[in-house]
């Protein structure tokens, strides 16, 4: 497919300014930026066509040479050491133009992240991730729940405003880069040599030195501290579950990209309830005679206690369903079941009294064991609740 026409891609004039250049780009470039088209090659496609564009509109040189002789005027492969962007990759673009982003003030930082180079314009090292536990209750995880949390991180030094610089006379232009940034590399490949761009070692990628430091941090642009950081936790999350709050994790070293703070669910052990993924279970004990009589008891569900029958006759191991009363899924509609274990009670210590009446029942005809066809074995009943 032939190449567009780079004036065209990003839509300016053939006399466009540098300024007109650089806005156009940015304007493409964070319209078409993988974070906020994920899966879309289409629009990766045109973020790589719009960062090639710009990589040589907005060189002198280069534009002087497209403008004389087109694409093959600044095709690597026709000029063997042009430095087009034939072999760009998506990190290529972002090391080299990752500074058009920084320019745009913080809305961008929230999804780019401050750079998946871990490298801004600042040239700040990105902060690490933070793990932090979380510890739920079953009534919580139940309804999702509004959380803050202290959190002991890395955060930026107010004194110096992360800059690790005293002051903004002790911040010089970097000699090897010359402010850039960035120092050019020539690389020896199977097409010929290639001219690449990586970070300036010496000021990594900030384009400045600091003469002298920030007297709180020491020139880290960042201090020790705390933080309260409010979440929210979706209903039905489970143990082990990792949320990740993008930007919330430790400072990044001289105004770098701040880390992920990343909570990771633990539930608190309930008193009554069990939980079996969706549904919770409620082990049940009943005593010989309501189970013999019937009754009514009161269960403890996620939402308080709840009155239920229990039928005359009804048999240790039966498994008694409350609908919907179980936790909702994290991904779909719906809610689980409350399962209610019952358990007939066997005395295990008797008076003499007691002893003598149920000497008495032993013998009487119903206290026979008499298991028919509708007594499902325990088997059979965990199929059925899980069929
Ligand atoms: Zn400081
Ligand atoms: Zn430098």
């Amino acid at each position: 497919m032939a190449k567009r026409d780079y004036y065209e891609v990003l839509g300016v004039g053939k006399n466009g300014s540098q300024e007109e250049i650089k806005k156009a780009y940015r304007k493409l470039a964070l319209q078409f930026h993988p974070d906020k088209n994920p899966g879309d090659k289409q629009a990766e496609e045109k973020f790589k066509e719009a960062a090639e564009a710009y990589e040589i509109l907005s060189d002198a040189d280069k534009r002087a040479r497209y403008d004389r002789y087109g694409h093959a005027g600044v095709d690597p492969n026709v000029g063997g050491f042009g430095g087009g962007s034939g072999g760009m990759t998506m990190e290529d673009i972002f090391q080299q133009f990752g500074d058009i982003f920084g320019d745009s003030g913080g809305a961008f930082e929230s999804f780019f992240g401050g750079g998946r180079t871990g490298r801004t314009r600042s040239g700040g090292e990105r902060g690490t991730n933070l793990r932090v536990k979380l510890a739920l209750t079953l009534e919580e995880i139940a309804t999702g729940v509004h959380k803050k949390i202290k959190v002991k991180k890395q955060t930026n030094c107010e004194v110096c405003g992360g800059s690790g610089a005293k002051d903004s006379g002790s911040v010089q232009t970097c000699g090897t880069c010359r402010g850039s940034g960035y120092v050019r590399q020539v690389r020896s490949t199977f097409l010929g040599q290639m001219q690449t761009t990586a970070p300036c070692p010496t000021c990594n990628g900030s384009g400045q030195t600091i003469t002298a430091h920030c007297p709180k941090c020491k020139g880290d642009g960042r201090v020790y501290g705390e933080e309260t950081i409010e979440l929210d936790i979706p209903a039905g999350v489970e143990e082990n579950i990792q949320l990740s709050l993008r930007g919330k994790g430790n400072a990044g070293k001289r105004g770098g990209p701040p880390g992920d703070l990343l909570v990771n669910v633990e539930e608190i052990p309930h008193d009554y309830l069990q939980r079996d993924g969706m549904n919770v279970v409620h082990e049940l004990y009943l005593n010989f005679a309501d189970a013999s009589l019937g009754t009514s008891v009161e269960v403890p569900t996620i939402d308080g206690t709840v009155k239920i029958k229990i039928p005359a006759g009804t048999q240790s191991g039966k498994i008694l369903r409350l609908k919907e009363k179980g936790l909702p899924s994290v991904q779909s509609y719906g809610r689980g079941d409350q399962l209610i274990h019952v358990n007939v009670w066997t005395p295990k210590k008797l008076t003499d009294e007691e002893k003598n009446l149920l000497e008495k029942l032993r013998a009487m005809p119903n206290f026979h064991p008499q298991p028919t066809k509708g007594e499902k074995g325990f088997f059979e009943r965990m199929r059925d609740i899980f069929k």
